[in-house]
């Protein structure tokens, strides 16, 4: 069993590379691939902890991106964690983040709900501050009871302190995670799907013509039904199949590293075909 698609506290996961690939040893995974948010800087970490404990560590990325159908995520497997014009880019992302983080704190004060950008650091034991790290330090405040309720209140789309933060535009994206020598996959396309069903096809085809590689088949909030859907649309597609469980620890208690809500079994044949895609 393996997992492509894992956060780790380099962006807003709980558990340090380490103790997410000592977990994985744990859970007798064969595989994980670390697909941090906008930064790679938790892949030496987990490069070094695979030796260890005795496990393959798949160097990765997640980024989001902007596509004429809206948002989707990109994830990059194999990536060179050190590749220069992709850390350019990616620095760029985290400025942009950073500056949007510091509005936030500014619009939370205008509704005199106090919180400081040290506080969010400490929140996130890394140096890359999400959202989830502002709902999670708004339930410590008492300002709401759950984490849920700080989304919906404040920090969702059209909250009361949600402001967007920057993206690439899906063909840079996946340009990027090229060069750095990755393969770029669609994560949780269950998302774009059920937004716009017409639009979905339409916008693969484009990301296809784009470069992407792979699709995320296997995911954790995919039914049965969905999963046999995009194994379709990946093989229609001439696209590689890809899964993961996008797990994130404490602050998606409910999704398992590598099990995801108890319906994932990504065989290790799906690494294999992803690794002879890449020769
Ligand atoms: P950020 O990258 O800082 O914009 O934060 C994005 C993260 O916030 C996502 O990866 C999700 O984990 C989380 N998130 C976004 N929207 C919601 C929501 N409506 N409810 C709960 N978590 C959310
Ligand atoms: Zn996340
Ligand atoms: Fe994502
Ligand atoms: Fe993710």
């Amino acid at each position: 069993m393996i997992d492509l698609h894992v956060h780790t506290s380099a962006s807003d996961g709980t558990f340090t590379p380490r103790d997410m690939v000592a977990l994985a040893a744990r859970e007798e995974l064969r595989a994980v691939a670390v697909t941090d948010h906008d930064t790679t800087a938790g892949n030496h970490a987990a490069l070094a902890a695979a030796v260890e404990f005795g496990i393959e560590v798949i160097p990765g990325v997640e980024i989001s991106a902007d596509s004429p159908y809206g948002t989707l995520h990109i994830v990059g497997l194999f990536i060179r964690p050190d590749d220069g014009p992709m850390e350019i880019a990616l620095s760029e992302l985290r400025t942009f983040r950073d500056e949007r983080n510091r509005k936030m704190i500014r619009l939370l004060e205008t509704m005199g709900i106090i919180v400081t950008m040290e506080e969010l650091l400490k929140e996130a034991g890394g140096d890359l501050v999400g959202r989830p790290h502002f709902a999670s330090l708004l339930v410590k405040k008492g300002v709401v009871k759950t984490f849920q309720e700080a989304f919906d209140v404040y920090l969702k789309s059209g909250g009361k302190a949600f402001l967007d933060k920057k993206r690439l535009p899906s063909d840079q994206a996946i340009a990027m995670i090229k060069a750095a020598g990755g393969l770029p996959i669609l994560a949780h396309p269950f998302l774009m799907r059920n937004k716009d069903v017409a639009g979905f096809e339409a916008n693969l085809t484009t990301l296809v013509e784009q470069g992407l590689r792979g699709l995320e088949v296997f995911y954790t909030d995919h039914s049965r039904v969905e999963e046999a859907y995009f194994s379709d649309v990946a093989r229609r597609c001439n696209l590689l199949v890809s899964g993961g469980s996008d797990f994130h620890g404490a602050i998606k208690p409910d999704v398992k590293l590598g099990r995801g809500f108890g319906n994932l079994n990504i065989s290790d044949e799906i690494l294999e075909n992803l690794k002879e895609a890449l020769w």
